[in-house]
């Protein structure tokens, strides 16, 4: 019987998390994970397909004559077109293997950063932002001489995206944009974005570190130029991640490593690179990671993108209908159009304490300013606490979740 057989609506979450190992582990009992914004847990199948490589036909891709490296060969080109149709890429070769959706972002930066951006260029960018899509552009415009410009966010968490008309101009050269926060949870309409700025042939680059985990996405849809997103967020492997770029944007730019494996030929002062995606691939590639992200993605194909975003929608809901009425809370971000994501305060307490306290009931929450030190500025916080959810998440856990909200609403009362 396959997974998605198993599952019936809405979501099995009992029959999901029998594939997830860390939550059978004895040490683990009782351990209700809320951080999968952080990172998420793996499931047997990718843990298992990152084993099998490694005991079975550990050896190096491309350039090899033998049966073992042609497995490996065949694994790893194999993931890539896995991951072309799941983002709906009209060619395999326009996905690139980075270490993450980190290094996605440097990628272009430097690599169509330095040999497109001119003085006087404008990169759009959004108070929204994680560091990661932030702080390679600060990098890029001093660079290159280039001017960064905001879109605003607002008090309720949402970008305010009708101030485009006045924020793109002709000088706009580059608009970098996050599909959804790791803070607020809010998506946002890249689309609108992306046809905007290509009024002005801007070109557009979306971090979609949070999006894709949590609903389908199609970049061909989108017209979005570059896309970028994590494998450790959405099932995968720690250490990989995806660039997608336009065919024609990928051969204008710049490789940004240099080295074996990148190279079409070499001579003593000059070389020339070898073609899509491996121009962008230099050195041994994290290839059981690779394999692992594609098991991944089978994983979350058999369940369902559709059947996924539909379950974390209504644990979303489920929370934020708890915890919106309780008078000593405040949580950050729009109520609709959310991703499972909740950052909250609880008043006159730190967030460090209530994850402290949520710990010491076994429950994994994150705080702090979840690298997007714009956000913090903008609401004038410091900090926020943060539960996030997903497929292996249940409704007990969040009754669980909001008794602890309850118990520590008095336990930190008779200290204030
Ligand atoms: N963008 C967003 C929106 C993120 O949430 C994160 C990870 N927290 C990143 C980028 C960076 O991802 P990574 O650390 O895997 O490179």
């Amino acid at each position: 019987m396959s997974l998605a057989e198993t599952i019936s609506e809405p979501l099995n979450v009992e029959e999901i998390r029998r594939s997830f190992p860390i939550f059978n582990y004895p040490e683990n009992k009782g351990l209700i994970y809320l951080d999968s914004a952080a990172t998420t847990q793996r499931p047997i199948q990718v843990l298992e397909t990152i084993r099998k490589f490694n005991e079975e036909y550990n050896s190096n891709i491309h350039r090899s004559a033998y049966k073992l490296a042609e497995r490996a060969t065949a694994g790893y080109e194999c993931a890539r077109l896995q991951i072309a149709q799941f983002i709906g890429a009209a060619h395999p070769h326009e996905i690139i293997f980075t270490r993450g959706a980190t290094e996605a972002v440097n990628f272009v930066a430097i690599g169509w950063g330095n040999k497109f951006l001119k003085p006087g260029d404008e990169i759009l960018i959004s108070e929204m932002e994680h560091h990661s899509n932030l702080v390679p552009w600060q990098m890029a415009a001093k660079r290159n001489g280039a001017i960064l410009k905001f879109i605003s966010l607002n008090q309720n968490g949402e970008l305010e995206l009708e101030a485009l008309d006045d924020l793109v101009t002709e000088r706009t050269r580059l608009v970098a944009i996050t599909h959804a926060s790791n803070v607020l949870g809010s998506r946002v309409n890249v689309k609108k974005v992306i046809e905007k700025a290509h009024q002005v042939d801007a070109v557009v680059v979306v971090d979609g570190a949070q999006h894709v985990p949590h609903a389908r996405v199609n970049v061909e849809d989108l017209d979005a130029d570059f896309y970028l997103f994590s494998g450790h967020k959405m099932l995968g492997p720690m250490g990989i991640g995806i660039l997608y770029g336009k065919e024609k944007h990928l051969d204008a730019m710049d490789p940004v490593l240099f080295g074996g494996s990148m190279i079409d030929d070499v001579n003593y002062y000059e070389s020339t690179w070898a073609e899509l995606p491996w121009k962008f691939e230099a050195g041994t590639q994290n290839i059981p990671a690779v394999i692992g992200l594609g098991a991944a993605i089978e994983f979350l194909e058999q369940i369902g993108m559709e059947r996924i975003e539909a379950h974390d929608r209504s644990l979303t809901e489920y929370c934020l209908n708890q915890l919106e009425p309780l008078e000593k809370i405040r949580i950050f971000g729009p109520h609709r159009q959310r991703l499972p994501v909740i950052s909250f305060a609880i008043a006159g307490i730190h967030a460090h304490d209530v994850a402290t306290f949520f710990d010491s009931r076994n429950i994994a929450i994150r705080s702090g300013h979840h690298c997007a030190r714009l956000i913090m500025r903008k609401l004038q916080i410091s900090s926020t606490a943060r539960a996030s959810f997903y497929l292996y998440n249940s409704k007990e856990e969040i009754d669980k979740f909001i008794r602890v909200i309850h118990e520590a609403i008095g336990y930190f009362s008779r200290w204030n």
